[in-house]
């Protein structure tokens, strides 16, 4: 019978499509758009709200296989589609990690009966060890979409360089963790007069910017194909500016967070805004807006990094990094108007960023086109409170934040998996 979505105001970036259109909906396919459609199906009303396409979230992390008590694939899909997203990639620090083609065909198996599209990552070495290449080739043929050593960073620079030599050949990206983990060694917060205030070993700014250099240099010296995850400094999103200038094969992203709060927000010892590379300073956070602006930093992620309370009630010295993220990055998004981006260019940041990296035929909506879509009311007032969150885990430092617009409804190959009552 199909599904058609009424009077809502469309913002597609790939299509450049922004106006009141009428969706029409048939079996996972979007099968036609126009100003007004009169047809017998089941109808969304969504008048006053935005309709976009799905969002795509290309780093999070789902700890499934090891850590089911943070997380399952089945949960973060439930709370990322919630969120707005319909295509979420995760990263292979899982336990045992995703680095060979059994485990990836595992989580493939696992995603079937998600709530939205799961796409592993697979790791760049043999047990995220740093030493030995993960057999890439057999990764990708069971659906690894990039590969990376999320959490920790490759520090041998001659491994770097041959895993940037196969991307040339499977043509998937390499996703650098970038971060010297001498310099950061056991520290747990960025270093400054914060960190120096509250007795915490703090991890420099160079720390991210020695491995930035040192892999867009790799980058460079192979052609591979090079992807840096969660940029937090200024002086990064600077040397990607400039390399971007003669390197085609460069792209790079923004976590959510690193938008929004600083090393302010670890003040009172919160383990929740304990995060890896961690919290930086004002300073940085327009550095950030700025590289969105000018197109050097491609896309928005969440680094969706669940951990149970009793982890995150340790001490802030042995609590885990990570924070939840799925359900605030949108409404956060938005507020980036506020800073000089348009909608258009911000929901570009989870769609055809993202889309555009990984080769995916997703974030878009058009006719022929799979049905994945956001409902969005922008009117909304909410407050995120704790005992609303889908995610298994809870270690989110935005808890008790205002917010303004919201996720009412998500659609997914054609199918509402989420919608807000009330
Ligand atoms: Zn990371
Ligand atoms: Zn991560």
């Amino acid at each position: 019978m199909g599904l058609l979505i009424k009077n809502g105001y469309l913002i597609d970036p790939l299509t450049g499509r922004e106006g009141k259109y009428d969706i029409l909906i048939e079996g996972c396919k979007v099968v036609r758009i126009a100003k007004k459609i009169d047809k017998k199906a089941d109808l969304i009303d969504a008048k006053g709200m935005l309709v976009l396409p799905g969002l795509i979230d290309m780093h999070c992390h789902l700890r499934e296989p090891g850590r089911e008590d943070e997380e399952t694939i089945y949960t973060g899909s439930l709370s990322a589609a919630s969120g707005g997203f319909t295509t979420i990639c995760c990263m292979p620090n899982t336990s045992p990690p995703l680095d060979n083609k059994v485990a990836i065909r595992f989580v493939m198996d696992r995603a079937r009966d998600a709530f939205c599209e799961v796409l592993p990552i697979g790791a760049i070495t043999i047990g995220r060890e740093g030493k030995e290449l993960a057999p890439y080739g057999e990764m990708a043929e069971e659906g690894a979409v990039a590969f990376s050593d999320d959490g920790d960073c490759v520090m041998d620079s001659l491994v770097m360089r041959r895993a940037l030599e196969y991307t040339k050949l499977y043509k998937r990206p390499i996703i650098s963790h970038s971060e010297d983990k001498n310099l950061s060694r056991n520290g747990v917060m960025n270093e400054g007069a914060v960190s120096t205030k509250m007795g915490l070993a703090g991890i420099p700014s160079e720390a991210e910017t020695v491995m930035v250099h040192r892999d867009i240099s790799l980058s460079k010296m192979t052609g591979g194909l090079l992807h840096l995850a969660h940029l937090s400094v200024a002086e990064s999103v600077e040397m990607v500016r400039d390399a971007k200038k003669s390197l085609k094969n460069l792209t790079c992203e923004v976590a959510i967070h690193h938008l929004f709060l600083t090393e302010e927000d670890v003040k009172g010892y919160n383990t929740n805004a304990k995060v890896s590379p961690p919290l930086r300073t004002k300073r940085d956070i327009g550095a950030l807006v700025k590289g969105l602006k000018d197109g050097t930093i491609d896309c928005i992620v969440t680094d969706h990094a669940p951990h149970t309370e009793e982890e995150k009630a340790a001490g802030f010295e042995d609590a885990p990094f990570g924070m939840i993220g799925f359900e605030t990055a949108l409404s956060l998004a938005v507020e980036l108007q506020q800073k000089g981006l348009t909608l258009m260019e911000i929901i570009s940041f989870f769609t055809t960023g993202p889309a555009r990296i990984l080769h995916i035929e997703r974030g878009c909506i058009d006719e022929g086109r799979q049905a994945d879509i956001v409902i969005f009311d922008p009117a909304r007032e909410w407050v995120y409170r704790k005992e609303d969150i889908r995610s298994k885990s809870k270690n989110s430092p935005f808890i008790g934040r205002k917010m303004k617009g919201k996720v009412i409804g998500t659609i997914y190959r054609g199918r509402v998996v989420f919608s807000l009552k009330g």
